[in-house]
């Protein structure tokens, strides 16, 4: 029998379970340790920063569902992760030991970096929901005293869709309150240029963006880095293309929501062999970790390198479709390792995404992520609008009811021509 833990029940973290429970069936132990017992579903906080959503249409107990899966649920969070004795000491002391796991802990935020950023001082997040909540208070307060807003990702983040979905959302929620007219708002990125979303672009996705910001009213800065942000003032520089200072600009602000960097989590970070000098986790072509042979990785906490050099660091982003394939690559080859046979499944990396602009939005495919392509398509439309609310509601149903690839799903993706693995058949999956 195995023991296979899993740290970490964000998006990544609550399917890795299912699936592991789906390829291994009830003769091995699945662990999951996180922090809390419930999952939110990160890509709807921009709705909840608006109103449009509240915590509990967004939030799964994961408790009932494990429960019915068999699979032990550890709320308490991870203190620190020790390979090297193959165990998680939880917050309190415990232990949870493992002969495999899976790390699928998302990101850190690090607002640290730049001197009054972040919830805790001058600028609102969507990456949590509780900073969701947070920033919807602030947006009540916009429509009481409109007034500029900037809205981006700062240096080295990685994470740059719902900037923009949350820039056209906020843009929509502040015409439905009728004060759209007395908030100039401006876009700063560290993207070399709009629509390059840490992918150096996808398809037409520099044109359809910038011509969705013109038609909106959003100026913008690219090449932007934030150096200070003070009550009512964001202080950026903004770079030339060799790096050198083009100009710099003290931004008013009346409301601010800046994505920022992302790094490892703290109770995997600093880990020789494990980790990259930002903490995320160095994973070969299988999800495995090249040092600790039984510890694989899947979501935003896997280390990946920027697709190219650019004035102002920015990271490549790690999307919901390409997380799922990491871990149907994962489960796979534990699977293998279970087995007694050694991995050979391959995530497919594609990057799908839906951004949403509350009425349309745009939706891009990248096959393979890093280009040259073999995909490389994008789209606008009201379409987008009404497929990411169906994301939102598919995907919490997946959540709720304990699978993770319900069969329409697998048969949709196929007939667009998506795969989740590449190297196997999907007939050798299992
Ligand atoms: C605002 C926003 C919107 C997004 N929208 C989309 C979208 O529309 N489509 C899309 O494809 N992608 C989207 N993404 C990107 C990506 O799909 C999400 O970030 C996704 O939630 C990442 O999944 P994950 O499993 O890697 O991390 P997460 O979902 O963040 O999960 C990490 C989990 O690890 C837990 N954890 C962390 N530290 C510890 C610890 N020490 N001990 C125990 N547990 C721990 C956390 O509590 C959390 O439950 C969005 C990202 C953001 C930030």
């Amino acid at each position: 029998m195995a023991r296979v833990a899993v740290l970490g029940a964000g998006l990544g973290g609550v399917i890795m379970a299912y699936e592991l429970r789906d390829i291994l069936g009830r003769d091995h132990e699945i662990a999951v340790v996180n922090k809390g017992s419930k999952y939110s579903f990160v890509p709807s906080n921009p709705w909840v920063a608006v109103g449009w959503r509240d915590r509990e249409s967004i939030e799964v107990d994961l408790a009932p569902v494990f429960a019915k899966r068999d699979i032990a649920l550890h709320p308490e969070g991870a203190a620190r992760l020790h390979p090297a004795e193959n165990r998680i000491e939880l917050v309190g002391g415990q232990s949870v030991s493992y002969d495999f796991l899976v790390i699928a802990t998302g990101p850190d935020l690090a607002f640290d970096e730049i001197e009054g950023f972040g919830p805790e001082g001058h600028t609102q997040s969507i990456c949590h929901v509780d900073h969701a909540l947070k920033a919807k208070e602030a947006f009540d307060q916009l429509v009481k005293n409109p007034g500029p807003v900037i809205i981006g990702a700062a240096q080295g983040a990685s994470c740059y869709g719902p900037a923009y979905e949350f820039t056209f959302v906020l843009d929509k929620a502040l015409r439905d309150a009728k004060v759209r007219d007395r908030v100039p708002m401006t876009f700063v990125t560290a993207e070399p240029y709009v629509g390059h979303l840490g992918l150096d672009g996808v398809g037409d996705t520099k044109s359809l963006l910038e011509s969705e910001m013109r038609q909106h009213h959003v100026k913008w800065v690219t090449n932007a880095r934030i150096d200070k942000v003070e009550a009512g003032t964001m202080h950026v520089s903004e770079l030339a293309d060799d790096g050198s200072l083009k100009a710099a600009h003290d931004l008013p602000f009346a409301y601010s929501m800046i994505l920022p960097a992302f790094r490892g989590v703290a109770a995997v970070r600093g880990i020789e062999g494990l980790t990259n000098p930002r903490g995320f986790i160095l994973a070969d072509r299988h999800q495995r970790n090249p040092a600790f042979r039984n510890v694989f990785s899947v979501g935003v906490c896997v280390a990946i390198p920027p697709v190219g050099k650019t004035p102002v660091p920015v990271g490549v982003p790690k999307t919901g479709f390409m997380i799922e394939s990491m871990v149907t690559a994962t489960a796979h080859n534990i699977a293998r390792l279970v087995d007694g046979r050694e991995p050979d499944a391959e995530a497919t990396w594609n990057a799908v995404c839906l951004a949403d602009f509350g009425d349309g939005g745009v939706a891009f495919v990248a096959q393979p992520q890093i280009p040259p392509r073999n995909v490389n398509w994008s789209s606008s439309g009201k379409w987008v609008h009404a497929a990411k609310i169906g994301f939102e509601k598919y995907f919490l149903r997946k959540i709720r009811i304990g699978k993770s690839e319900p069969f329409y799903e697998r048969l949709a993706l196929q007939a667009l021509g998506i795969d989740k693995l590449k190297a196997i058949k999907v007939d050798e999956r299992t």
